[in-house]
């Protein structure tokens, strides 16, 4: 009952957990007892839909005996296509006028760029990110968008795409014609000017008309990607990659967001929270529909400690635990419902002012390793989420 309130409470953000299987280059994956199908693989388990349990009993390790509850929870046989089948009415929701932002959180290793994207490009046989049953979210969202606009000829929607990463404190335009390495790009600040509005000198947006248009530009920007490795895993993304959609309307066709119905409410789950009269996605003028869809794949959350990184890759690591800090904060604060949400404090945050907050809908996916060996991070992890619930 107490959770069903809350879930009502804080009905546009809602966090999802996603525990990746045990892989060949997991050190617990020789484990006798993962061999075994009876005994389940790892420490971390979905015990339902909706809950997480981590348990961690052995000899010579903490005794960990605790579960976390979320709007979803996904176990290591979950495939993308149910990953997605959740996430698909937001963009129902986009073509009806709403803000969608689904963040990928969770150390390096764990699934995030495999959820939002699928398998990394030198694992998939099939360009760009292998066969159908392995594709992310980004690649199934785009094709249902565009299925959805051709469903929706009236609205005259066209699709910009912009792909920006936020490295060490800086918007960096993977899109722009002059860039020519991750860190050498166009930055891109955001100024807040005296009357206290939000300036921020755009990135590249480029207009794409297919569904494979979107998917190329983004495999294509992609490479630019900053990236490590670490003790935690061989190829460690040290930014947050952004890729924004952005729908405008072709022509005014006066069908402002607040005149739309919303998107239907995920089956058997509670509703997303609605626009409410006054709020600053009901003040749309009717010739602009404008909605934006963002997909962000988070640098990993991991801590210093963990990822044993020195010198310039640690002040790296610096500003991706300030930047998650700052993230936590607004987000804490948004669940909170606090007067002051603290969107200045990182640029990551400041980036993300526009679909994190008033009427915008946040999907948070946890991705969480299921292995003892990271259990710390799990934890860490969960906290973060059950922080923004
Ligand atoms: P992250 O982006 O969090 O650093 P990745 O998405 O790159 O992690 O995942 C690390 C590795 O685990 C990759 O080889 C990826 O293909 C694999 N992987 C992650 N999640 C799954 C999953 N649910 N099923 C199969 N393989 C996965």
């Amino acid at each position: 009952m107490l959770h069903n309130c809350l879930v009502e409470l804080n009905g546009n953000i809602r966090v999802h957990c996603r525990i990746r299987p045990l892989l060949p280059f997991d050190k617990e994956f020789d484990d006798p007892a993962s061999q075994d199908s009876s005994v389940p693989a790892g420490v971390v388990h979905a015990v339902d839909d909706e809950t997480v349990l981590v348990k961690c009993d052995r000899p010579a390790h903490p005794l960990i005996n605790k579960t976390y509850n979320f709007e979803r929870v996904y176990g290591p046989a979950e495939s993308q296509q149910v990953v997605f089948g959740d996430v698909c009415p937001l963009l129902t929701s986009l073509l009806d006028g709403y803000n969608v932002c689904i963040l990928a959180y969770g150390q390096t290793g764990c699934g995030k760029s495999y959820t939002m994207l699928g398998p990394r490009s030198k694992e998939a046989r099939v360009p760009p990110w292998g066969p159908h049953r392995d594709l992310g979210i980004l690649p199934r969202a785009a094709r249902e968008l565009f299925r959805l606009i051709s469903e929706n000829p009236s609205k005259s929607l066209k699709v910009d795409v912009s792909i920006v990463e936020v490295y060490n404190n800086e918007i960096l335009d993977l899109l722009a014609k002059e860039r020519r390495t991750a860190v050498s790009g166009p930055k891109h600040d955001v100024r807040t000017s005296k009357a206290a509005k939000r300036e921020v000198s755009p990135p590249t947006r480029q207009p794409v008309h297919s569904a494979e248009d979107f998917i190329a530009l983004a495999a294509g920007s992609l490479p630019l990607r900053a990236r490590l490795a670490t003790q935690v895993h061989a190829c460690s993304s040290r930014s947050h990659l952004i890729i924004t959609a952005t729908l405008t309307a072709a022509s005014p066709c006066g069908s402002p967001a607040d005149q739309q119905s919303p998107g239907p409410p995920l089956e058997g789950r509670p509703a997303w929270g609605r626009a409410s009269p006054g709020s600053p996605g009901a003040q749309r003028p009717a010739e602009q529909v404008h909605a934006k869809l963002q997909l962000v794949d988070l640098a990993g959350s991991e801590c210093v400690g963990v990822s044993g990184v020195t010198g310039s890759a640690l002040r790296e690591t610096l500003f991706i635990n300030r930047s998650l800090a700052a993230l936590a904060d607004v987000l804490g604060a948004l669940s909170e419902r606090r007067g002051h949400i603290p969107y200045r404090n990182s640029q990551l945050t400041h980036f993300l002012q526009d679909v994190l907050g008033g009427d915008a809908k946040l999907l948070v996916i946890l991705c969480v390793s299921p292995c003892r060996t990271h259990v710390a991070e799990t934890l860490r992890c969960l906290g973060f989420g059950a922080q923004v619930r």
